[in-house]
């Protein structure tokens, strides 16, 4: 076994490591930083998201849109160093309804949004009002905040493939897509290029002395080594939990299995240039009488008669000529342990296409015969609130950035960069205590939590 030193090692090369790496080495200067992982750099979950991000975050507080963006700001600036290598756009998030009982929920939520920082709203409600559509790639010189369109001949104009019926649309600007991997590969790069060592391996064991960090047993195919450093963090992803116990910390989180479904969309139903396409209604699934006789004869199956609720989204993927367009929808959401290779409902890629048809009916077309539907996924690993963890643990020189859910991937250098300035003293953003482990010794943020309304989660 080699025995090597660092000023720290981080556990996981998982987008939440691989940042928390680049913004100790590339923006603080840091020396010494080991990202210590079994797999290779970014394969476990962070490979497996639907690659979007927003700053449209629920309260209380406005925790969750400062720390987006924040995150979004860092985005851009990648952005703009590399040339956009990793294909920021700026689309943003359409919620629709054609329910006419939510148009005031939109307006209040809008409102809400703006007073956390959101950005500001504006309201269409005549045919002839001044919206001004997102375009396909780049992000410059967009709008944040909102868009309330409430006149169905505007939304008919400028969204004609949304169900006819849509009677609003809430279009949140400051939000879109990107390519996960390429963002991660060039922090990783970047990370490299100012001394961050990849150590292929896997952390069995953390040894403390007078409540301090020591070192870190690392095993691996040659035998493994001990790394000597004062500094350990935990970005395990969804094993978080588990490497908290090396410590001697219960980290209050869990996780969920959810999925995406990819399919070939050839007919052209969604536009190649659509923003994210979110259905805020419940959905009843269209079934033919055949179907609807064979599904109400099986328990297994039976409640896919039923009402199901909102949220199925989608959209186009990659560019130039693909088809692809990715559709997820997270109807079925239990707490579960995480093991791998994640296994997921055989039916989801049919129920996401039948259930996006509801908002998107061109798809349709594809119900007589399915496209063949690839559906993959992972763990959104979460805490009670679905807010991340991004500091200190109780053991001296132990740090954790873990619990981004859903999210991690637009998430992760804004809690990078708040880790960052945990570990080297730096002056910490006014949202830092609301993503700290310690937030749950407090009884008035206990209190809170008990009535925690809207998690954020899609
Ligand atoms: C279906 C789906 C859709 C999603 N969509 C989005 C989205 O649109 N936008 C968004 O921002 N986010 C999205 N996410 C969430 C996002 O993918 C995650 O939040 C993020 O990838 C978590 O990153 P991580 O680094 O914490 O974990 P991971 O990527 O899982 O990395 C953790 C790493 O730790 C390593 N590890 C664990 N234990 C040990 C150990 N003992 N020793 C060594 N190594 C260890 C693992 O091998 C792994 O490589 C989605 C997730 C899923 C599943």
């Amino acid at each position: 076994m080699s025995a090597t030193t660092a000023e720290v090692v981080i556990c996981g090369a998982g987008i939440a490591g691989i940042a928390t790496a680049y913004h100790l080495a590339v923006r603080r200067g840091m020396s010494g930083v080991v990202l210590v992982d079994e797999r290779p750099p970014l394969s476990l979950t962070s490979d497996k998201s639907t690659e979007c991000y927003r700053n449209w975050w629920p309260g209380p507080g406005d925790a969750m849109v400062a720390v987006m963006n924040r995150s979004i700001d860092l985005l851009e600036a990648l952005a703009r160093e590399s040339g956009n290598v990793f294909r920021l756009n700026r689309r943003g998030y359409l919620f629709a309804t054609a329910y006419p009982g939510r148009v005031s929920s939109f307006i209040q939520a809008a409102e809400a949004a703006a007073a956390l920082g959101a950005g500001p709203v504006r309201l269409h409600a005549g045919p002839g009002s001044e919206y001004r559509p997102a375009p396909a790639e780049g992000f410059d010189d967009q709008p944040a905040g909102v868009d309330v369109l409430t006149n169905r001949t505007l939304v008919r104009r400028h969204f004609p493939y949304l169900a006819e019926d849509t009677v609003a649309v809430l279009h949140a600007r400051r939000c879109g897509w990107f390519s996960g991997q390429q963002l991660g590969m060039y922090l990783l790069e970047h990370g490299r290029e100012r001394g961050v060592r990849l150590v292929e391996g896997r952390v069995e064991r953390i040894d403390t002395a007078g409540g301090r960090i020591q070192a870190v047993k690392v095993s691996a195919r040659d035998g493994g080594r001990m790394i000597a450093t004062p500094r350990f963090v935990n970005a395990a992803g969804p094993f978080v939990k588990q490497v908290g116990r090396l410590l001697g910390v219960e980290l209050p989180v869990f996780c969920e299995r959810h999925a995406k479904a990819a399919f070939n969309d050839t007919l052209g139903v969604v536009p190649r240039h659509a923003p994210m396409l979110i259905w805020t209604d419940p959905v009843r699934l269209p079934w033919s009488e055949e179907e609807r006789i064979e599904l109400v004869q099986s328990e297994a199956v039976r409640h896919l008669l039923e009402e199901l609720p909102p949220g199925v989204h989608g959209r186009p993927e990659g560019g130039g000529d693909s088809p692809v367009c990715l559709g997820i929808w997270t109807y079925d959401v239990e707490p579960v342990v995480p093991t791998f290779p994640v296994q997921f409902d055989p039916a989801y890629g049919e129920i996401v296409l039948r259930g996006l048809s509801r908002m998107l009916p061109g798809l349709a077309a594809y119900l007589p015969r399915l496209p063949r539907c690839v559906v993959d996924g992972g763990y959104y690993t979460k805490t009670p609130e679905n807010r991340f963890l991004a500091g200190p643990l109780p053991v001296e020189g132990a740090y954790v950035i873990g619990g981004l859910s859903g999210y991690g991937l637009m998430a992760s250098n804004g809690a990078a960069d708040l880790l960052a300035d945990h570990i080297v003293g730096g002056a910490l953003p006014h949202y830092a205590r609301a993503f700290e482990l310690e937030r749950y010794d407090d009884p008035g943020y206990r209190a809170v939590l008990e009535r925690w309304g809207d998690s954020g989660q899609l």
